[in-house]
C-alpha cells in the first residue's frame, strides 16, 4: 500500500466513527498491553541490539512507563470522554454549553531512536484514548526495535486503524506530502524545524517534543553526596542518550574535588568498569560515537574519557573555554562538562542567556533559591534535588518550551493533546429576546449594559 492509499484509508476508517467509541478505544489500549507483554523477549533482544541496554533498563525505562501511561489512561478513559458541561453568560440566556472532546482524525507519530519504543508508544497511547486513527514512523537508526514496533503494531491492529511506515529522511519526507489531521513529532529542533515547515503547508496542528542543553546547578549547601550521584544517574542511564539528560553542571566552585570523587564513586558504584560491562550502554552509531570523541578531544578531561568499542566512559570535563563546541551543542552522550560560580546570580544568568532548555536541575537546600530558580528559569520541566524524575510522574504535563518545542503529553495532557476540545452552545427555542437583534436602539444597548459590564 502506497502512503497516498495508507492516508486516505485511515481517513475513510475513521469517518466510520468506530474509533471514537468508548468500547473500542478501551480494547485497543488493552490489547496494546497484552501484545507488548507478549513480545516482552523480543523487545529485550531488539533494544540489546539497538543500544546494548539491558532487559531491566528497558523495562525501567520504556516498557514500565508505556504499561503506566495506559494505566493511567484506562483509568481516566471514561471520565475523558465524557461532554463537560460549563456555565453560560446571562448574556446568551437561554441556552447550555459544552466542551466536546473531539479526536481530531489521522495522527501521524515521528519518533526519535533513544528510546525508540517508549518515544513511539506513550503518544500513540494518548492517541488511541483520545479515538484517533494512526500512522507511526520510527527510527531508523534502531532499526530492530522499529521492526518489533512494526510486528506488534500489525499483529494487533487493523492498518486502517494504526500502521507503522518504517525508513528515514525520504520515506518521511514523501509521508508528509499527505495530508494528517495531527502531527506528533520527537526529535531534533533541526528537523522540528523542517516538520513544522512542512505542516504549516497544511495548516495542520502538531506537537514538537524537542531536546537542547539542560542545565543542573549544584549549590553550596547541597547534599553533595547525593547530588553527585544523582547527576551520574542522568548521565549514565541510556549512556547520556536522554533528551532530558543533564547536559552540563553549574557548581559551586569550592566543591569541585569533593563533587569529582563523589561523582567517580557512584560510577563505580553503577557500573564497576562501565566499557566492560554489559549492561552498561552504546552509543547510536558511529556517526555519533565520532561525534562525542571529537567533543572531548580538546577539553579538559578530569575523570573518565577512555572509549571501546563504540561505548564511552562517564566523562567530566572542566570547562574553560565556554565557546567550544562542547558548551555549544547539545552532548547526548555521557558526558558532563562543568563550570564553576561564584553567585547563584551568576549561574541563573548563565542559563538564562541561553535557549530555553527542556529540563532544568536545581541541587540545593535552600527554600529561597528553589523559588528563585522557578521564577526565573524558563524550561520545559524542573526537578529539584534530582534528574529526569518529572518524566516518570503521569500527572505531571511533558514538553519543552521555545527552543525545546511546544505541546505537552503523558497522563491527561495526552488525552488533551489528541483531542480538539470543541466549544458547543445549544441555544433554547422556548423563548427569543429581542434585545440583541436589529436595530440596536439606544434604550436597548442600555439594558445590554447592564448584562455586559
Ligand atoms: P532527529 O530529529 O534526527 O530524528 C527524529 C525523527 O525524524 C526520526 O524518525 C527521523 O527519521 C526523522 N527525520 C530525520 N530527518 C528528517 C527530515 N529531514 N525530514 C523528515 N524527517 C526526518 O532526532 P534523533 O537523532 O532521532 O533524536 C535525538 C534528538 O531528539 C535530540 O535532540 C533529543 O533531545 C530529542 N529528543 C527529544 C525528546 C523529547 O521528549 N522532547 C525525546 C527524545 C529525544
Amino acid at each position: 500500500m502506497n502512503y497516498k492509499t495508507l492516508a486516505q484509508a485511515q481517513k475513510e476508517y475513521f469517518s466510520t466513527n468506530i474509533t471514537k467509541t468508548y468500547g473500542f478505544r478501551r480494547e485497543a489500549l488493552l490489547n496494546l498491553k497484552r501484545a507488548l507483554k507478549l513480545h516482552e523477549e523480543e523487545i529485550y533482544r531488539a533494544l540489546k541490539l539497538d543500544l546494548a541496554k539491558s532487559a531491566e533498563e528497558t523495562y525501567v525505562t520504556e516498557l514500565g512507563l508505556i504499561y503506566q501511561e495506559i494505566n493511567f489512561q484506562l483509568k481516566h478513559l471514561k471520565r475523558n470522554m465524557k461532554i463537560k458541561r460549563v456555565k453560560t453568560p446571562l448574556a446568551l440566556f437561554p441556552a447550555k454549553s459544552y466542551v466536546y472532546q473531539e479526536p481530531y482524525g489521522n495522527v501521524l507519530i515521528i519518533a526519535p531512536w533513544n528510546y525508540p519504543l517508549l518515544l513511539a508508544f506513550n503518544p500513540l497511547v494518548g492517541a488511541i484514548a483520545a479515538g484517533n486513527t494512526v500512522t507511526i514512523k520510527p527510527s531508523e537508526l534502531s532499526p530492530h526495535t522499529a521492526q518489533i514496533i512494526q510486528k506488534i503494531i500489525s499483529t494487533t491492529f487493523a492498518k486502517e486503524y494504526i500502521t507503522t511506515v518504517l525508513g528515514g529522511v525520504a520515506e518521511t519526507t514523501s509521508l508528509l506530502q499527505n495530508k494528517f489531521d495531527y502531527i506528533f513529532f520527537t526529535g531534533s529542533p533541526r528537523v522540528g524545524k523542517i516538520i513544522m515547515e512542512t505542516a504549516s503547508k497544511t495548516l495542520t496542528p502538531l506537537t514538537l517534543e524537542l531536546g537542547g542543553k539542560s542545565p543542573a546547578i549544584v549549590t553550596k549547601d547541597a547534599n553533595l553526596k547525593l547530588a553527585a550521584k544523582r547527576l551520574a544517574y542522568g548521565k549514565t542511564i541510556n549512556a547520556g542518550q536522554t533528551c532530558i539528560a543533564p547536559d552540563y553542571l553549574l557548581i559551586h566552585q569550592s566543591l569541585v574535588p569533593e563533587f569529582v570523587s563523589e561523582f567517580s564513586k557512584a560510577i563505580k558504584l553503577f557500573y564497576e568498569d562501565p566499557l566492560e560491562n554489559e549492561n552498561y550502554p552504546q552509543i547510536i552509531s558511529q556517526d555519533h560515537y565520532k561525534r562525542l570523541l571529537s567533543l572531548i578531544k580538546d577539553e579538559n578531561v578530569i575523570f573518565g574519557g577512555k572509549n571501546k568499542a563504540q561505548k564511552l566512559e562517564p566523562t567530566l570535563v572542566q570547562i574553560k573555554d565556554q565557546t567550544t563546541l562542547i558548551m555549544q551543542e547539545e552532548i547526548f552522550g555521557p558526558i558532563l562538562p562543568f563550570l564553576t560560580y561564584e553567585t547563584i546570580s551568576e549561574a541563573l544568568n548563565y542559563i538564562k542567556a541561553n535557549e530555553k532548555p527542556l529540563a532544568a536541575y536545581l541541587f540545593t537546600e535552600s527554600k529561597r533559591i528553589k523559588e528563585r530558580f522557578s521564577a526565573e528559569i524558563s524550561a520545559g520541566g524542573i526537578v529539584f534535588n534530582d534528574t529526569l524524575m518529572h518524566f516518570a510522574n503521569t500527572y505531571l504535563p511533558f514538553g519543552g518550551v521555545g527552543n525545546s518545542g511546544f505541546g505537552k503529553y503523558h497522563g491527561q495532557a495526552s488525552f488533551q493533546t489528541f483531542s480538539h476540545a470543541k466549544a458547543i452552545v445549544d441555544r433554547k427555542t422556548y423563548l427569543d429576546i429581542k434585545l440583541r437583534y436589529h436595530p440596536l436602539t439606544k434604550k436597548k444597548l442600555k439594558y445590554i449594559k447592564k448584562v455586559m459590564k
